[in-house]
């Protein structure tokens, strides 16, 4: 607090300053006894006196450091909440133990006129002060909240993360809801893809960057963490104070949302969170990995709330992607990777951003361990488990089942010799798939297709190609068989 005490007192405006908020803490007062209950509200929260206002937040002080932490834990969210209600001016609530006895200034009681309505509970809620002489306290700031949410990964900032085609509609939407978080149409922000792609790390940029103006107050946690939250809270019998929590947030982003798949009281419990929390204006960011519309099993409603604002998905990797990616990887690790090992790392290692920069890693450390310049033999070396398991990833075996369980066709008519397009064309699909997902050479994926010529197989990748280019949804199909056998 700058300015000090006496300063503070002596002004008209500080006092016309305290008697409105004096009449805006009686309403909240009011409030908080409704909402806790005369008896808790009695214990714990009668017995804070309000402060001066210093910019965005106003100090509250209780007589001893027990009370002031046990008001911090159970209340300091609320009490910021109904404070930035009243008004809006008031971001943050700081709270302070002052020392019984000595001389007050601040006491909004002083000279205030107050509704006759609110006159009883002004007398109870702001007693005559016991006291500011504020003990020095760490400030407390708003900022990520560590008490029910996850930390954020730090090295997960939009400068850290590589655009390109596959994600730049995702990116765009992220900085968009960073810079001016809660605009319409980006309330909520879906993100989706497959696993791998970032979509963790965008929400974390949103975290970091929304943190460093230092405005607002963010929670970031998994879907599955929101469960067990909830299902503590209910065994705790404190799952008025979880929802109060949670519902006191400026942005609330809750990460792999298919987690509440089937998860029937947590999605009705994030429904109502998610209501209010838009209702209130605040943001809402959620990840998950398929389309709100391709999540079944999701609550109707909250499906449709999720599709609301903005869905932005997050498509497979780009050979061009996975190169920039490394390079920028590889740069910021100061060792030297020639271009040729990128560009066999980004041929081999197809599947996700996750598994690409996991084996980029350990090159790196094998390189900086042995002081030795990285090459494609030495690469191949070191990765050789990861480069075999690679390979075996996916077998033209599996990928037939699922192409053909996907169209409804006979797994047999992937090696028959029967041209119906209905079957023709997702052989095809299967054997575009081959060639993206296996090493196999053309030759091998003809054979394993009824033995036929590599030819054919040349043909069914342009083929394939060109349709995705035409079709969208044909393009989303194959898409999307294509994440479902990589993951
Ligand atoms: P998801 O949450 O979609 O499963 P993550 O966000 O956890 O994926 O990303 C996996 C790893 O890949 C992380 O280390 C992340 O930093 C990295 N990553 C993903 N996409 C990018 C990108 N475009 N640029 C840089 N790193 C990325
Ligand atoms: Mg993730």
């Amino acid at each position: 607090m700058t300015g000090g005490l006496e300063g503070y007192d002596a002004v008209a405006e500080a006092n016309a300053q305290k008697s409105v908020l004096a009449i805006h803490w009686s309403r909240i007062c009011e409030r908080l006894k409704a909402e806790v209950g005369e008896v808790e509200y009695r214990t714990w929260l009668r017995q804070i006196t309000v402060g001066p206002v210093d910019e965005d937040e106003i100090t509250l002080y209780l007589p001893t450091r027990f009370l002031r932490d046990w008001v911090r834990g159970q209340y300091g969210d609320r009490l910021g909440t109904l404070w930035n209600a009243e008004v809006p001016a008031i971001r943050r609530v700081e709270l302070q133990v002052a020392r019984p006895g000595s001389a007050s200034a601040t006491s909004p009681a002083d000279g205030v006129t107050v509704p006759a309505a609110t006159t009883e509970v002004r007398e109870e809620a702001v007693p005559r002060p016991a006291v500011p002489a504020p003990v020095v306290e760490e400030p407390r700031h708003a900022e990520v909240r560590s008490d029910l949410a996850a930390p954020l990964d730090p090295r997960f900032t939009f400068d850290t993360f590589v655009v390109g085609k596959p994600n730049e509609f995702a990116y765009a939407c992220a900085r968009r809801v960073a810079e001016r978080p809660s605009s319409p149409g980006f309330n909520p922000l879906f993100l989706y893809g497959g696993v791998g792609l970032g979509k963790t790390h965008l929400m974390h940029a949103i975290g970091a960057e929304l943190l460093r103006e230092g405005r607002v107050s963010v929670a970031y946690m998994s879907a599955e963490k929101f469960m067990y939250r909830f299902i503590a809270a209910i065994r705790s019998q404190s799952t008025m104070e979880f929802k109060e929590q949670l519902r006191s947030v400026d942005v609330l982003m809750i990460d792999d949302l298919q987690f509440l798949i089937g998860k029937d009281n947590t999605q009705e419990e994030f429904f109502h969170t998610f209501n209010a929390l838009v209702d209130a204006g605040r943001q809402i960011v959620v990840s998950a990995d398929k389309s709100p519309s391709d999540l079944s099993g999701l609550e109707d409603r909250l499906r449709t709330r999720l599709g609301c604002g903005m869905v932005a998905d997050i498509h497979a990797t780009t050979f061009e992607l996975r190169i920039s990616i490394l390079e920028a990887k590889a740069s910021a690790s100061g060792v030297v990777v020639p271009a040729k090992v990128l560009e066999f790392l980004a041929h081999k290692i197809t599947s996700n951003v996750r598994e690409l920069e996991g084996a980029l890693n350990r090159l790196i450390a094998h390189a900086n361990l042995f002081g030795r310049p990285v090459t494609l033999e030495a690469t191949q070396d070191v990765l050789h488990d990861i480069l075999k398991a690679h390979d075996r990833r996916v077998t033209i075996e599996e990928i037939q089942r699922k192409v053909a369980e996907h169209w409804n066709i006979r797994l047999t008519d992937m090696s028959s010799a029967r041209r119906a397009r209905a079957v023709a064309r997702p052989r095809q699909v299967a054997m575009y798939l081959a060639k993206q997902l296996t090493s196999r050479s053309l030759p091998e994926i003809g054979r394993k297709f009824g033995n036929r010529d590599h030819t054919t197989v040349m043909h069914a990748v342009t083929r394939v190609t060109e349709l995705m280019e035409q079709d969208p949804a044909f393009a989303e199909d194959v898409e999307l068989l294509r994440r479902m056998l990589e993951s």
